[in-house]
């Protein structure tokens, strides 16, 4: 008994003697665990996906900021100005986007028209950028804030490195960086099967669709976790991609137990962007999903979970 103790004893003496050095390590490459910690972006404010009525979206966005606000997350959210141009909507539409700037979100810079890098020049990619930011810098301004964040749509980066950084020097000029992503939980394609049941008044699809949307958002954090261990040797500073909509406005409490549960305490995009995985590694690929352009770059491969295969089917016909 005495000798286990003292084993025990020299093993506890032992650890502390450790302790600085293992302090010291955190700040470069270990395995050893740490806080995890992540920042909750929200795109295509302030609606993503088809069209509801104003009503609706009022009721959307009031879930969406009462969580937020009830669990102090640190947010920014990716304005698509476009969105705000509905014939007879658009006051009530930037007084709504004005809602999310007085609940403490900052609001960040999509396009105006969601336009995809590849689809477009350079010129008119850096038109579509200043045209997507005269409401929201002026909302801004009322906060005493400036724009300062870009998120590409689609996630799409320019096609080659030059390009990238040639856009990304104009926005640099005007006081922004772009914000990439390390989870998505494809919200964006889940909310079709989400919309349908509710269309169709179908309560317990609802719930089955919500209950799928949880169980796979927490594969992606494991799939993200996993993949920034395996290249970087130690957990990163997560960037979470989400979208405003009525999946993520019903299900935010849940959403967001599956994070506090494995342990993750929310971060501004401000601290998650000071980590090194958001610095450009050698090798480039258009896309705005770092871990994915981290893992070409060192030649791994990862393969991402995937939805269920009948909420694959409903978004497909849905974009057909
Ligand atoms: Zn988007």
């Amino acid at each position: 008994m005495s000798r286990i103790f003292h084993l025990f004893a020299r093993g506890v003496i032992l650890l502390l003697l450790c302790a600085p050095v293992f302090g010291q390590a955190q700040s470069s490459r270990d395995a050893s665990p740490r806080q995890k910690e992540v920042a909750v972006t929200i795109d295509d404010l302030p609606l993503n996906g088809p069209r509801i009525e104003i009503e609706r979206l009022r009721a959307t966005t009031g879930k969406l900021l009462d969580g937020i606000k009830r669990h102090r997350i640190p947010v920014v959210g990716f304005v698509n100005e476009s969105l705000l141009y509905v014939p007879g909507e658009t006051d009530a539409r930037i007084a709504l986007l004005k809602a999310w700037a007085d609940a403490g979100v900052e609001l960040g810079n999509h396009t105006f028209s969601h336009l995809g890098f590849k689809d477009a020049s350079l010129a008119q990619y850096e038109d579509d950028f200043i045209r997507g930011e005269s409401v929201t810098r002026m909302l801004m301004k009322e906060k005493r804030q400036r724009l300062r964040y870009f998120r590409h749509p689609f996630l799409q980066m320019g096609p080659t490195l030059e390009l990238e950084k040639s856009f990304e020097t104009f926005i640099a000029e005007r006081g922004y960086r772009i914000a990439p992503v390390t989870v998505d939980t494809m919200d964006w394609m889940i909310l079709a099967a989400y919309s349908k049941a509710r269309a169709a008044g179908d309560t317990s699809m609802m719930k089955r669709v919500s209950d799928e949307y949880l169980k796979f958002a927490g594969e992606k954090f494991d799939f993200s976790e996993k993949v920034a261990n395996e290249l970087f040797g130690h957990p990163v500073k997560h960037i979470l991609l989400l979208h405003a909509n009525e999946l993520n406005a019903d299900n935010l409490d849940a959403l967001v137990k599956v994070m506090t549960d494995r342990g993750y305490r929310f971060i501004t995009l401000e601290e998650a962007l000071k980590d090194p995985v958001y610095q450009y590694p050698e090798r480039y690929v258009p896309t705005s999903d770092w871990l994915s352009l981290w893992s070409f770059s060192e030649g791994k491969k990862f393969t991402s979970p995937a939805p269920p295969e009948f909420i694959q089917k409903i978004y497909a016909e849905g974009q057909r």
